[in-house]
């Protein structure tokens, strides 16, 4: 089920260090490490897959309910003004890590973000302390 090169497998498994705002029995959802906007996550099926084409619909409603959460999430405690929702399939559309996930962009007012973005790292513990604002 984890692929062993799989970065985002690894994140499942808690072999690396990741900070997780959402999960249940089916998904993670953590902090991107290069965010397009503030509070941007990922949320992935624990069960790997790669793209929208290989995902069990299972997992992919999980992974719909999850991001929905953060969603609410980041208009709640971000105060964030709207949410992008956003798949990259293939390395065509722009995908960099070959397990499936679904980003959740949350969206400020005059945001100067263009999708697709650029990914910038921004400063960890920034990252982090928006994380624990976001975890439920
Ligand atoms: P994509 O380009 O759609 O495949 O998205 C992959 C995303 O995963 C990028 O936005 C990366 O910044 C993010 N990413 C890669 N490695 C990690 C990691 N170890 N922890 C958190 N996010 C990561
Ligand atoms: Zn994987």
């Amino acid at each position: 089920m984890a692929e062993p090169d799989c970065i985002f497998c690894t994140i499942a498994a808690g072999e690396i260090p990741a900070t997780v705002v959402a999960e249940d029995d089916r998904t993670v959802a953590f902090m991107d490490i290069n965010p397009a906007t503030r509070g941007h996550v990922v949320v992935i099926p624990r069960a790997h897959s790669v793209d929208i084409g290989d995902v069990v619909p299972e997992d992919l409603g999980a992974v719909a309910a999850t991001a929905q959460r953060v969603a609410a999430r980041a208009k709640d405690v971000l105060d964030a003004a709207g949410v992008n929702l956003l798949n990259s399939s293939g390395a065509a559309a722009g995908q960099t890590v070959f397990h499936f996930h679904v980003h959740v962009i949350p969206r400020y007012e005059d945001d100067p973000l263009a999708l697709p973005w650029v990914p910038e790292a921004a400063d960890m513990e920034d990252i982090k302390a928006v994380g624990e604002e976001l975890r439920a």
